[in-house]
């Protein structure tokens, strides 16, 4: 048989920390990285009598959640207890929702390329659930705050209480770039959304993925396993194709698949059994006698409704439609808020210099030209900064009204767009914010006086009388060359077109 007869389905369940200040059910702080048991207060650590009391900040996160999925939100839902044992769970339950979650189905959209054709893919989703997260145990650590001798654990209930938004999906998903897709859009949603911050080091977004495998061709789903707590899309990945793989020989070499939850292990890449679902826990489900059920009303919903961002799939669509971007450009642009944010931005400060740089000479600035300009820089030279310092573009230190000073140098020639890169790189290298300062200290000014131009391109004609031949026998490729040699000439200051005129006159 071999891997091509198979089918791989995978259905995630995700938990991200919503991003409220306290806690789901007490006032304790949710602040990462404080010293251990220093956030826990008499709810997080269960002592006896305490209530727990809903935290209004979380509910309205899920419900902006349900409205920018799709999804329906339920008038009335009801807080669980989920009954089992660990050392990091002083109740002995966690508080969830169970038979009546706060939101219902929805949809993602996803885009893979397989061939480098994006094509989109509809993921639904099943419910996404409030529920508190749990401690941490800590084992033989020796952290900053944490000195815990060999052979011991400890437990810090600083996380217990953390408000989650549990968000689980169909069985939707058919390969690991699929999955990595989904948990990618998904979590570029709920930073959008301001729900959740995001940051996968620090456990905020995680998932569980559940993989399963059938014969190609067959409609009946396999028996899953459950890979739990994956914090990084790389592990994701790295985890799905392990685990679909083993399926597969599994089958192959006559073998069954027991549903169970497994672990991965980055260090060696390989997922192994954690517990078969004979073993698993019966959590004894039952409405939780201290919270009254959660009611939400229409008016609330209205009123978290109007607080809402514009959604990326909108904004996409209107990019295309305002600034007439390309798909491609359009899709890169809204891939998170920030980047939305900075584009329009940057958009309207070029616009506005423009009509009163350019528009005084006569020629009006067009919105769609300058749009396309500042995408370009977006995609190209400030994606590559970011990405090379693993940063966000809400922390760029060039500001959109600064990137707009830039661009509109090479609008109106003062510069060409290699030094433009240059000023660029030296925005972010803390030489200065001030594109002008910079072009006269560094001496980019662009030279477009043709008398130089000429002046310097009789000279690289007269140095070069091969590439004058060649291009005289027909060759375009020496006049490419010549081109070449007089940007060299001039430090790459030329105008380029000029440059181009100018050679075309002479050699024609
Ligand atoms: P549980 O809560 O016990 O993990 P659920 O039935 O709620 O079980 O399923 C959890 C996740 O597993 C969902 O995301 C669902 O899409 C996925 N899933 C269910 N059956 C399969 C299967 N056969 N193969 C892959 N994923 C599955
Ligand atoms: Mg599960």
């Amino acid at each position: 048989m071999g891997i091509a007869n198979w089918e791989i389905v995978i259905g995630l369940e995700t938990h991200a920390q919503l991003n409220t200040a306290s806690k789901i059910f007490s006032g304790a702080s949710t602040a990462f990285g404080a010293a251990p048991n220093t956030q826990a207060c008499a709810v997080d650590i269960a002592l006896p009598g305490v209530l727990p009391v809903l935290n209004r900040g979380a509910v309205e996160r899920a419900i902006r959640f349900g409205l920018a999925v799709g999804g329906t939100i339920a008038p009335r839902s009801v807080f669980a207890r989920k009954n089992y044992f660990y050392p990091d769970l002083p109740k002995g339950y966690q508080i969830s929702q169970y038979e009546l979650p706060v939101v219902s189905g929805g949809s993602l959209t996803i885009r893979v390329s397989p061939d480098g054709t994006a094509t989109e893919k509809h993921v639904r989703l099943t419910r996404a659930h409030l529920e508190e997260d749990a401690g941490k145990s800590l084992h033989e650590l020796n952290g900053s705050h944490v000195v815990l001798g060999h052979g011991k654990s400890g437990i810090d209930l600083n996380r217990a209480g953390t408000p989650l938004l549990e968000i689980v999906s169909e069985p939707d998903m058919r390969s690991a770039e699929e999955a990595v897709a989904y948990a990618k859009a998904l979590h570029a949603l709920v930073r959008w959304i301001d729900i959740c911050d995001g940051n996968m080091q620090e456990g905020s977004f995680r998932c569980d993925a559940n993989v399963s495998v059938r014969p190609k061709g067959s409609d009946k789903l396999g028996t899953r396993r459950e890979i739990k707590n994956l914090n990084s899309f790389r592990f994701l990945q790295q985890a799905i194709e392990y685990e679909a793989r083993w399926q597969i020989e599994t089958l192959e070499d006559g073998g069954r698949i027991i549903q169970s939850t497994v672990l991965f292990d980055p260090a060696t890449g390989e997922t192994r059994a954690m517990r078969s679902k004979e073993e698993a826990h019966d959590y004894r489900y039952f409405p939780d006698p201290d919270l009254l059920p959660l009611v939400i009303s229409p008016a609330w919903i209205d009123e978290v409704k109007a607080g809402m961002p514009e959604l990326p799939e909108d904004m996409r669509l209107r990019f295309i439609k305002d600034y007439r971007l390309p798909e491609y450009d359009s899709l890169v642009l809204t891939s998170s808020k920030g980047m939305a944010d900075y584009f329009e931005d940057a958009t309207r400060s070029t616009m506005a210099m423009a009509k009163t740089v350019l528009g005084m000479g006569g020629q009006e600035p067009v919105l769609s030209g300058v749009a396309k300009l500042v995408s370009n820089w977006l995609m190209g030279e400030m994606s590559a900064v970011l990405k090379d310092r693993e940063m966000f573009i809400e922390q760029s230190p060039v500001s959109p009204a600064q990137l707009a000073r830039l661009l509109i140098r090479i609008l109106d020639q003062t510069i060409n767009n290699k030094a433009a890169k240059d000023v660029f790189s030296s925005m972010w290298n803390g030489e200065g914010l001030d594109p002008d300062a910079l072009i006269e200290t560094k001496g980019l000014k662009q030279i477009s006086d043709t008398g130089a131009l000429e002046k310097i391109i009789e000279e690289v004609l007269a140095a070069n009388p091969r590439s004058v031949e060649e291009f005289r026998a027909g060759k375009e490729k020496a006049f490419n060359a010549l081109v070449g040699q007089a940007m060299k000439a001039t430090k790459g200051k030329g105008n380029p077109q000029q440059v181009n005129e100018l050679l075309r006159r002479k050699l024609g």
